[in-house]
């Protein structure tokens, strides 16, 4: 019976407490999937911990043969960590999922089945989403309508990182190296045959979450900008409409002066006109350098991150497989 290869990946940013808590259970759902024909391995990404991660994850690796290290020289953020743990799965398919044990690794199994049934993205579609406010899950809410309406690459809504890459979807995603990453929009622009499993999304195991209202707005900018030119398009219809009021106002303006004569009066009303052009001028500016800013970046070629430290899972070779 050929044996598949499945990769877990984990990002992980000042998860010291939630990691002990979570391994266990990925292992026992390793060993499980053994039954299914596959052999299991887990890839811990540190994203430049300043806790007790790295020793953590240091002490689970000795105590098994299936985890892999790899530690990068900073907090890059879970885009790029989740990155540099893909691109280091060079056989097989991977399997992403949270460290704090809000996406249960007992459903690895599902995704397993799903797989071998020939699908290429099975991504986790929260049901519920446990010890998250009502704000939080509004917004969230509100920012997948948002996007779904403007971008034309596909976006579950509701779906987080939670999902398994076949082999060809993972190579596609390599290609892939933008430097501004939003990784939901990334993984439906490589499509190929996608599904989904509907879960209950559970509380943190342990810690605190990383995502403020501060990062999850920029990660909202991020998508809207990394997949569509909507508000481009935006800000000239803005332009238009504004345009066109301010020909007619000036129409009328000019007809009053040959009707009644031109008396120097106005002062409110051309406040009212400079300010509120000069708004518009600036929103339509505002759009323009959000979307050059990442022009600049993207221009730069810097590489997406630097490795400090990578440990192969001893355990499991590709000749043993
Ligand atoms: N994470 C990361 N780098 C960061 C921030 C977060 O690798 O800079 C990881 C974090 O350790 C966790 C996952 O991304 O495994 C999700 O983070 P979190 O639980 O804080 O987000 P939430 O579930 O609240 O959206
Ligand atoms: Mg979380």
């Amino acid at each position: 019976m050929p044996h598949d290869l499945l990769t877990v990946v984990v990002a992980a940013y000042n998860e010291g407490d939630s990691l002990p808590l979570l391994h266990p259970r990925i292992a026992a759902v390793l060993e499980g999937l053994e039954s299914q024909g596959v052999t299991g391995r887990v890839l811990y990404v540190d994203d430049g911990s300043t806790d007790g991660t790295w020793s953590v994850l240091q002490g689970l690796a000795a105590g098994d043969a299936r985890v892999g290290l790899l530690r990068l020289s900073r907090n890059f953020g879970k885009e790029l960590a989740l990155t540099a743990g893909l691109d280091r799965v060079d056989e097989g398919a991977a399997l992403i999922l949270d460290a704090d044990g809000q996406d249960p690794p007992e459903l690895i199994p599902r995704f397993v089945e799903l797989w071998q049934d020939g699908f290429d993205d099975i991504h986790g579609t929260r049901l519920v989403r446990d010890g998250e406010g009502w704000l939080k899950r509004a917004t969230a809410h509100a920012f997948y309508r948002v996007i779904g309406r403007l971008s034309r690459t596909p976006i579950p809504a509701d779906t987080g990182d939670f999902r398994l890459l076949s082999p060809r979807a993972l190579a596609a995603l390599a290609q892939l190296r933008e430097r501004h990453r939003f990784m939901k929009g990334l993984f439906g622009w490589v499509g190929f045959n996608r599904t989904s499993i509907p879960y209950h999304r559970e509380p943190r195991a342990a810690g605190a979450s990383k995502f403020n209202f501060w990062r999850l707005w920029n990660l909202a900018l991020e998508g809207i900008t990394s997949f569509s030119t909507a508000p481009l398009r935006l800000a000239t219809y803005l332009g238009l409409a504004t345009a066109a009021l301010a020909f007619v106002y000036g129409l009328w303006v000019i007809a009053k002066a040959l009707l009644w004569g031109d008396p120097v009066a106005g002062w409110p009303t051309m406040m009212a006109v400079i300010l509120f052009l000069g708004g518009i001028q600036l929103i339509a500016l505002g759009l323009i350098g959000e979307y050059l800013g990442r022009l600049y970046e993207e221009s730069k070629q810097r590489p997406l991150y630097l490795v400090d430290v990578w440990r192969p899972a001893a355990g499991v070779s590709s000749r043993q497989v």
